[in-house]
């Protein structure tokens, strides 16, 4: 017999939400051309599915880390222009011409070989040339911009299409750093600027908070996926796509003074109504979230008591009525009133809505909605 069950630990996203934020990230961009960041499998949300969303949008690019994403993209059909922004070794030269992809450079050391690769297969290749301005990760400095792009100029096989750096913390709209990053890359690319070429420095934050680091391509990524720029003092709306929603699978009732899970590490201060929850740090709720979490039982919040096992958490009913066995428990989302949000859960586990966005988009099997 041929019969798939379903985990009852869904992620679920939302497609309308994804749009919602692709279309308000490009009208805010304005005349700039607007490339979606899907690198991490979509921030957890399913690569290839986000891609279809933002280009039934109009989107006319795509920004992934490694070449094995970009590969991943055309294989699915996407005939867009790819952006590759990390990981470019000589290992990858020949998948960069088979699949038209877009390289980006961090310094000048392997032009030349993938310049005469390049001429040898008798191809001319578009690249990206990556400064670090400020980020004080990857990239070249940005005095030494005109010799690189005289060495890209040097190679009938390359073709200089687009330069660009990344904020280090965009996010913290007021921070000086942020001026010192956009003077230094204006004055970096002022030379270059008559040429027909992409100029690109904005992540989500700035693209929201600084016209004028917008040049003349953006590359947002968690603002795709609702998150990661403050609007509250804006009309603006991001949605969050992702939710996370298990089911009800035992509900009981204990007395006071019961030690509850592995360690014993909650005891009931009163008779206490349970419900058991079949998802654990292997779907990505993680462990640290022990006595810490929360989860969404009938439109209220029911706190996750004891330890966070492997595969079932449990949380603490008493003050909700009616929780009964197969109730829809929501990890992260909306349920009635309530909602936890991934920069909630992200609080509770000391780190950003990025890294709970992964987690749950990758441990989990994913469904769209809407
Ligand atoms: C991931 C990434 C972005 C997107 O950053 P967000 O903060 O998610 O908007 C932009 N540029 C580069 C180079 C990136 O790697």
């Amino acid at each position: 017999m041929d019969s798939t069950v379903a985990s009852l630990n869904r992620v679920l996203i939302s497609r309308s939400a994804l749009e919602n934020n692709f279309l308000l990230c490009r009208k805010v961009a304005g005349d700039a051309l607007l490339m979606p960041m899907i690198k991490a499998n979509g921030y957890g949300h399913g690569m290839c599915e986000c891609a279809r969303v933002f280009a039934a949008a109009g989107a006319r690019c795509f920004g992934v880390a490694e070449v094995a994403e970009a590969v991943a993209l055309r294989q699915a059909g996407f005939e867009q222009k790819i952006l590759v922004f990390a990981g470019m070794l000589p290992d990858f030269y020949s998948a960069i011409l088979e699949f038209d992809l877009t390289p980006v450079f961090v310094d000048g050391s392997q032009l030349d070989s993938f310049a005469r690769y390049a001429a040898a297969e008798d191809r001319v290749v578009a690249v990206h040339l990556k400064m670090d301005v400020g980020m004080g990760r990857q990239g070249f400095p940005p005095c030494d911009l005109p010799k690189i792009v005289s060495l890209v100029d040097r190679f009938d096989s390359l073709e200089l299409q687009g330069i660009m750096a990344h904020f280090p913390m965009a996010d913290d709209k007021d921070n000086s750093i942020n001026r010192t990053i956009i003077t230094r890359f204006t004055e970096a690319v002022a030379p270059f600027e008559n040429r027909n070429i992409y100029l690109h420095l904005s992540n989500s934050c700035a693209l929201f908070y600084f016209s004028e680091a917008r040049f003349n391509m953006v590359r947002p990524g968690i603002a795709l996926y609702g998150y990661g720029v403050d609007l509250s003092e804006s009309q603006y709306k991001l949605l969050p796509a992702m939710s996370f929603v298990s089911r009800v699978i035992q509900v009981r009732e204990v007395e006071k003074g019961k030690k509850l899970g592995y360690g014993h590490s909650f005891v009931t201060k009163r008779k206490t109504r349970l419900a058991l929850i079949p998802v654990g740090y292997e779907d990505g709720y993680l462990r640290k979230l022990s006595n810490k979490g929360f989860v969404l039982l009938k439109g209220k919040r029911a706190p996750v008591v004891g330890r966070v096992s492997m595969n079932l958490i449990i949380v603490d009913v008493t003050d909700i009525l009616g929780v009964r066995l197969g109730d829809e428990a929501v990890l992260m989302g909306r349920q009635g009133e309530e909602k936890i949000d991934a920069d909630e859960i992200a609080g509770w586990l000391g780190t950003i809505s990025y890294e709970v966005l992964c987690l749950f988009g990758h441990c989990n099997s994913k469904e769209y909605i809407d």
